[in-house]
């Protein structure tokens, strides 16, 4: 793991932020106690799980967060509320169009 991080903040909101390290040339989306480093392509596969819940589950109790994702980690899971799927996707949407043009420019280098 290289110590220079430069870090952009792209987008703030009250429950988390998205930001770009370039020098990791990964995007960090923090909401809530949860971190997800991505780089372009998993950013937008990722964002595009959401839309379709493909790696959600129902996962009904008396608490709200009836939203569950299952993590690479045995027994770590993401559970949200509708409420909060909605902010986390928005948040992301924001910057979407950032990820995808980035996206392009190092597919197809000047
Ligand atoms: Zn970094």
């Amino acid at each position: 793991m290289h110590q220079n991080h430069c870090f952009r903040t792209l987008t703030q909101h009250p429950h988390g932020y998205v930001g770009y390290c370039e020098g990791c040339l990964t995007y960090n989306i923090a909401y809530n106690n949860i971190l997800l480093i991505f780089n372009g392509d998993d950013y937008q596969y990722f964002l595009e799980m959401l839309h379709e819940r493909s790696n959600l589950v129902s996962f009904p109790t008396s608490h709200g967060k009836e939203l569950l994702m299952r993590s690479p980690v045995l027994n770590l899971s993401i559970i949200l509320s509708e409420t909060e799927l909605e902010e986390l996707i928005e948040m992301m949407e924001e910057v979407s169009l950032i990820v995808e043009a980035q996206r392009i420019l190092n597919t197809h280098p000047q």
